[in-house]
């Protein structure tokens, strides 16, 4: 079972990957996390490529492509395996995440990112995302809070990149409506895991 979480800054859904991670495993169930970009050697080092606060110079083809390859890599060594083992992959951003940030925010169009994520990705999509919506400005307002977090380039965009970021979503969220769904990221955490938990717990 391939279950991915997306959503823009500050939603929380990394923090609410590892509750729901945990109270898997204590259902003695075999479950993995993992994140996108990176989750394996290669793909952790493309990450850094990507996100390096000195590389303001990046193209945004070459960033969907260097997406899409890290995507590839953490694909083939970690999430088909553990697919084939039996285990519940929980995800943290996967294709959706190019379909918006390049494909939507960045402007290169959807389509054309999906296309190239189709090829990385071989068709393989998840049985289940969860989309955590919230404002940017309450998103961007708890990143700020949270001093733990790595800087990165993104950090740099403005509130219309994150606007047309969480815009992406829904509109993508709208048109896969069997497979997306979407949670209101707004309330406290404690009552953002229980509304996910009740949507997994469906599932397995
Ligand atoms: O998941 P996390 O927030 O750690 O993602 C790292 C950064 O990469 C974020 O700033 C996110 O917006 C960005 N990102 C992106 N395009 C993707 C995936 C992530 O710009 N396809």
């Amino acid at each position: 079972l391939f279950i991915t979480f997306e959503g823009g800054e500050g939603a929380g859904k990394s923090t609410v990957l590892q509750e729901i991670k945990e109270r898997l495993v204590a259902m003695e169930k075999k479950v993995v996390a993992t994140r996108e970009p990176g989750g394996s050697r290669i793909a952790e080092k493309i990450r850094d490529v990507i996100l390096n606060p000195e590389h303001t110079e990046m193209d945004s083809r070459t960033e969907a492509l260097l997406y899409a390859a890290a995507r590839r890599q953490h694909l083939v060594e970690k999430v088909v395996p553990y697919l084939e083992d039996g285990y519940i992959v929980l995800c943290d951003r996967f294709i959706d995440s190019s379909l918006v940030y390049q494909g939507g925010a960045r402007g290169i169009g959807t389509e054309e990112v999906l296309q190239i994520n189709l090829f990385a990705t071989e068709g393989l999509m998840p049985k289940l995302t969860l989309f955590f919506d919230i404002e940017p400005t309450l998103g961007l307002k708890r990143i700020e809070d949270h001093k733990g977090r790595e800087y990165n380039r993104l950090d740099q965009e403005k509130l219309e990149f994150h606007e047309r970021v969480r815009e992406s979503y829904k509109l993508l969220a709208h048109n896969n409506s069997t497979r997306i769904q979407t949670i209101d990221a707004t309330p406290s955490l404690e009552e953002v895991i229980e509304n996910t938990w009740a949507i997994i717990e469906s599932y397995i």
